[in-house]
């Protein structure tokens, strides 16, 4: 089975993704992990993407689109992929669908995170201050301007696949601003 976590940043998608690959053997796929992961390894792409990614732009369709056919076609035994953070474009929802039908595979099911944006907003400016309270280093694109950024970046370009999704008949909503075990639960409900 195949998903994709739709939602703004603090959606809480990445804790959901993690929770589905404990419970049912299924690979996340999240660009915005793979593209830190990138920006640290000194490549020619990494520093590209980094300045991008601190201003809380997105990076461009070409090299998240590329990041995922590598592990789209990477194969290997699992319970399906989780699309966490992507697609962030139609045209990036464009290419999964091809590129899904290249490997024979289908998209099931896309889940929308529904969460209220002062809420969000409270949840990743907290996100920065735990890490920085448990001694660590906060997310270089968890601040106030960036994240700004991000909310426009997600209501004008990402959000239309809400519509998008809906209208191929993938569409589930659920109420991101439940209890994160109610959360999990409404999205087993929805995927079955
Ligand atoms: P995330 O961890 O999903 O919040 O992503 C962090 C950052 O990585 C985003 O703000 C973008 O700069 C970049 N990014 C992640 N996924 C994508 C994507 N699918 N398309 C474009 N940029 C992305």
């Amino acid at each position: 089975m195949n998903i994709i976590l739709l939602g703004p940043p603090g959606a809480g998608k990445g804790t959901q993704a993690r929770r589905l690959v404990e419970e049912r053997n299924m690979v996340q796929l999240s660009t915005g992990d793979m593209l830190r992961a990138a920006r640290t390894s000194g490549t020619e792409m990494g520093r590209r993407v980094a300045e991008v990614m601190d201003r809380g732009e997105l990076v461009t369709d070409e090299i998240v689109i590329g990041l995922i056919r590598e592990q789209l076609l990477a194969g290997g035994e699992h319970g399906g992929f989780i699309f966490d953070g992507f697609p962030r474009t139609l045209a990036q929802a464009d290419a999964l669908g091809e590129l899904l039908g290249e490997i024979g595979a289908t998209l099931h099911h896309v889940i929308e995170l529904q969460v209220n944006d002062d809420v969000l907003v409270e949840r990743i400016l907290g996100r920065a201050a735990d890490s920085v309270a448990a001694g660590g280093q906060a997310r270089a694109d968890d601040n106030a301007d960036s994240l700004r950024t991000r909310l426009l970046a997600y209501y004008k370009q990402t959000s239309p696949l809400v519509g998008y999704y809906y209208a191929k008949g993938n569409l589930k909503t659920v109420d991101g601003l439940a209890s994160m075990d109610d959360v999990a639960q409404s999205i087993a409900d929805a995927i079955g």
